[in-house]
């Protein structure tokens, strides 16, 4: 999506560890006109899987899968990153390893907003080593739910993620892929 790549271009900071900043229009600032091209250009993308409920996973995600299920009609539902050891009942609960803070929490979702009937797109804002979405896959698929696709905003494809996620047969759809990034001279390629 070139729109999205021009804005990397113009206001992405690379930092240290692989880590590309994006909190002007994407992790803290929202650019939400922009969210809404990026929810047209899922729709396009993903027109011909049948899809009637979008999953993301907190704080990140929230912001673009409101726009994106907006787009699509329908609910938007996130998994919580839960703090408590002792999980109560009615939840589907698995492990992530954060990317970012290097250590493992859990995430759930409440049965009540997920179960056999839905055919779920899930959405997230960067895909890297592809804990996230393993975690939220996990879930859909704990629930009898069936994966209808993973859409993600910014995927770094010089990281593993991509390639773990496909081969496991998962229709990925990624708004802007990044080759290499330089710290140096803060030049990203693209894909
Ligand atoms: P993964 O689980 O694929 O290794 O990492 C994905 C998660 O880590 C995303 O949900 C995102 O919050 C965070 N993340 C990974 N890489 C980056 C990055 O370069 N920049 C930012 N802002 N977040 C990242």
């Amino acid at each position: 999506m070139e729109l999205l790549k021009e804005r990397i271009r113009k206001d992405g900071k690379i930092k240290e560890g692989n880590v590309l900043k994006v909190d002007s229009f994407l992790n803290h600032q929202m650019d939400v006109k922009l969210f809404h091209e990026m929810g047209l250009e899922f729709k396009k993308r993903f027109a011909n899987e049948e899809i009637n409920k979008i999953l993301t996973i907190e704080a990140s995600g929230i912001g673009i899968a409101c726009i994106v299920a907006e787009v699509f009609d329908v609910p938007v539902v996130f998994a919580k990153k839960s703090q408590t050891k002792n999980i109560a009942g009615d939840v589907y609960t698995t492990k992530v390893e954060s990317y970012t803070h290097g250590r493992v929490y859990d995430i759930i979702v409440s049965k009540e907003y997920l179960g056999k009937d839905d055919k779920v797109l899930i959405i997230d804002d960067f895909l890297a080593n592809g804990k996230a979405l393993e975690g939220l896959i996990d879930l859909v698929q704990g629930a009898g739910a069936k994966v209808a696709g993973a859409g993600i905003v910014i995927e770094k494809g010089f990281q593993p993620g991509g390639k773990f996620i496909r081969d496991r047969g998962v229709h990925l759809e990624s708004l802007a892929i990044v080759e290499s990034m330089d710290e140096k001279t803060g030049e990203i390629v693209f894909k």
